[in-house]
């Protein structure tokens, strides 16, 4: 996945243009940029390749999804669907403008589960927040039918698998609002930064002002610039976005070698008694930045797991113990524990997640291995890493 593998010469060049100009920020400065606005043509390739009218860069995803939230005039007591399988990220945001995070479960998809999303809708939903993780999708046209039927928002948090689609459409541009990261291990980076992606106009302006303390960005001074409302600063520096204009070019070239590598890692497994593949539903194509299967059992999965870690075959996850990746290790949301007093709508909304029932979520994910694919692999260490784990799954499921 990490475009930081095949970090060169046009990152480099990017970047030199902004030294040699000096002008390290995003915003002002008009004279002495030599013509360089790297955030600007950032946000114009971003919106181009996803098809979408338009692209605001932040500082990372997480600051894209908080601002996308905020964009939409989500606020405090407000309550958010996310997945139990996801990255602390999607929290965070939701917390961050006082807004409830309620996790629901995951079905084989490894995202959202539809049936789950619709029994957790209460009065105060508004938004289903479905994270494409290791770079496949939810069900998107499940989950937009219901987001009409309950009038909510659709925001993906496509972070894992950028160059994904869904109905020949790039993930994050199905729903009202899609974000992505570019952070130093997403498949394309800045080092650190992030998108939203949007076809609404209203979002798109709230997430220019918003993220640059509220500046409506009109005229070319930016001490008479107006603030229609509060904002934050969520700008990218344009050291930062110089990279991302080399690395975006560079996003079909970096998911044609994931492909590669993928499908024969794929390959290898395919057959083996007892291994099934993650579901992508119908209409999906993946950006192949990982491969998911599933074991028959819990046991089984942590015997893999724990072979393939001795004979050496590295970048495997088992996403069930992770701290970061699965609602059994959030005790920080768990036990609410933060650093000031929290407001009071959180306190008083957030359900009671210790005695929470996820059972249904634990089945798949108690059985999932994932596979990361890099992009730095030679065609001899992809097969040999094929064979090997063809090798240990066999190895291990033999005697069942
Ligand atoms: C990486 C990631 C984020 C957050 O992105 P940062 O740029 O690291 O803040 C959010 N959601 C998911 C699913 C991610 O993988």
């Amino acid at each position: 996945m990490p475009g930081f593998e095949l970090f060169g010469e046009a990152e480099k060049s990017q970047v030199q243009d902004v030294l040699d100009s000096g002008v390290l920020m995003r915003y002002g400065f008009d004279g002495m940029r030599n013509g360089h606005w790297k955030a600007k043509e950032l946000e114009k390739a971003i919106a181009e390749r996803m098809q979408t009218k338009y692209a605001q860069v932040l500082s990372s995803g997480t600051a894209a999804l908080t601002v996308a939230l905020q964009a939409a005039g989500i606020g405090a007591g407000d309550e958010v669907i996310m997945p139990t399988f996801t990255f602390v990220a999607s929290f965070e945001s939701i917390l961050a403008i006082g807004a409830i995070p309620v996790l629901v479960d995951i079905d084989d998809t490894l995202t959202l589960d539809p049936l789950a999303v619709e029994q957790a809708i209460t009065p105060k939903t508004k938004v289903v927040m479905p994270v494409h993780m290791c770079g496949s999708m939810a069900d998107l046209a499940a989950l937009k039918a219901i987001c009409t039927r309950h009038n909510l928002l659709l925001l993906e948090d496509a972070c894992q698998a950028i160059g994904g689609t869904y109905e020949g459409r790039p993930l994050g541009s199905y729903g009202d609002l899609g974000c992505f990261s570019f952070d130093f291990v997403k498949t394309i980076t800045c080092g650190e930064g992030g998108a939203l992606i949007t076809n609404n106009e209203a979002y798109y302006k709230n997430a220019d002002h918003y993220s640059d303390h509220g500046h409506d960005h009109v005229g070319s001074d930016r001490g008479a610039e107006t603030h229609p409302f509060l904002g934050y600063n969520f700008r990218i520096s344009e050291l930062n976005a110089a990279v991302g204009c080399a690395q975006v070019q560079r996003l079909d070239e970096f998911i044609a070698i994931q492909k590669e590598h993928y499908s024969i890692f794929r390959y290898a497994l395919t057959g083996i008694k007892g291994v099934t593949f993650r579901r992508v539903p119908k209409g999906g194509v993946e950006n192949y930045s990982f491969l998911n299967f599933f074991l028959p059992t819990e046991e089984l999965a942590r015997k893999v797991h724990a072979k393939l870690n001795e004979v050496g075959v590295d970048a495997c996850f088992y996403w069930y113990d992770n701290n970061w990746h699965y609602y059994r290790k959030w005790q920080h949301l768990t036990n609410l524990k933060t650093l000031g007093r929290f407001p009071q709508e959180i306190i008083n909304g957030l359900p009671n997640y210790s005695t929470a029932d996820f059972s249904r979520s634990d089945v798949w994910m108690g059985r999932t291995i994932s596979s990361l694919v890099k992009l730095s692999w030679t065609k001899e260490e992809v097969e040999k890493r094929a064979q090997q784990m063809a090798q240990v799954i066999t190895d291990v499921l033999r005697d069942i």
